[in-house]
């Protein structure tokens, strides 16, 4: 039985700090917003995690910083939503009937999952935060970035206090981070593999940071220059294909066993990616106006599937549950600021 009423605390719930994704639904009861007091006069930080109930980074960041601060007082507040309990329970992105928690956000969204967004949405419009922190985790083999939906001078200043790499895109509009561009500068956080330490060490000191800058560096006060690149295109399975990632050819499309190695590569045309039984490319590729633009990135050679031209794949996963509810991965394009 699902559960679309916004839970709320004014408080870390008692065994929230030390719980297991999987305790949360009975810890929390359902999606939750959870209050916590800080230094006061100064804007709150608001913390998104567990969008999908298998990317945990998010959680642990949270309870780390947390306990970090235990018995002293925040310097600001923290409004932190923890979305997908339901699914983190079976560790899943999301169940099978339920609508992916990272696609409910737009204002015109009618699944009965955006009921939850529209409640977390209220109260960030009623005491604006200083910045918007979406935490997730890539199913594949990635290095950890940040991803924006804006390129003005302080959207790329929260995203490359994290990382050099950032990833702007606007599609598909649903998600968290767009929303949240309307009230506060927001940014998506993708935290490499769900147990990795290395990226959740690096998210815990990027929330302790964001809990005690006055202001958000611009994009030029920052360390290093970041490397931005704009998604092009969503790669998916053709609907129906049998498909698998073990690159000997039992599947009519069978991937190479080391897809992921080409994530943020420069990959060059004729690269091979899979071995496939079809006549024609049993991918398809959609670019950011909805068109169908598999011809111009990929061709049929023979029994195999290559790349047509130079491109930069990027967040290609070889689960085959997260390339069947998402994606296989995405083109990017490097931009000059
Ligand atoms: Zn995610």
């Amino acid at each position: 039985m699902q559960n679309f009423t916004l839970q709320e605390f004014d408080d870390i719930p008692t065994g929230l700090l030390s719980a297991d994704a999987g305790d949360l639904v009975s810890l929390l009861g359902g999606p939750s917003l959870i209050n916590i007091a800080g230094a006061p006069g100064r804007p709150p930080l608001f913390v998104s995690s567990m969008l999908h109930g298998d990317e945990i980074t998010g959680l642990l960041a949270m309870q780390q910083l947390l306990s970090y601060f235990s018995g002293r007082e925040l310097p600001r507040p923290i409004y932190w939503f923890i979305g997908n309990v339901a699914a983190a329970a079976s560790g899943q992105r999301r169940l099978a009937e339920q609508t992916d928690y990272n696609r409910i956000w737009a204002a015109d969204c009618d699944v009965p999952e955006a009921a939850i967004a529209r409640a977390v949405l209220q109260r960030l419009e009623e005491v604006p935060p200083f910045a918007a922190v979406d935490i997730h985790n890539n199913s594949g083999r990635n290095p950890a970035f940040a991803c924006v939906n804006r390129l003005t001078p302080e959207f790329v200043g929260l995203a490359g206090l994290f990382s050099d790499t950032i990833i702007h895109f606007t599609r598909p509009k649903g998600v968290c981070s767009l929303a949240c561009a309307e009230i506060a500068p927001s940014v998506t956080l993708e935290c490499g593999q769900p147990c990795e330490p290395e990226p959740l060490r690096r998210t815990v000191e990027y929330l302790k940071q964001l809990l005690v800058l006055d202001e958000l560096p611009t994009a030029k006060q920052l360390n290093s220059r970041p490397k931005v690149l704009e998604t092009v295109a969503t790669i998916r399975v053709k609907p129906g294909v049998s498909f698998d990632f073990a690159g000997e050819g039992g599947s009519e499309l069978s991937f190479r066993a080391d897809l992921e190695s080409l994530n943020f590569t420069e990959s060059a045309a004729g690269t091979k990616w899979a071995d496939s039984s079809s006549l024609e490319p049993a991918v398809q590729v959609e670019g950011i106006d909805g068109r169908d633009v598999t011809a111009h990135y990929f061709e049929q050679r023979g029994r195999q599937l290559v790349q047509n031209r130079d491109e930069i794949p990027a967040m290609l996963s070889s689960s085959p549950q997260a390339v069947r509810q998402d994606c296989l991965g995405y083109f990017m394009e490097a931009l000059s600021l």
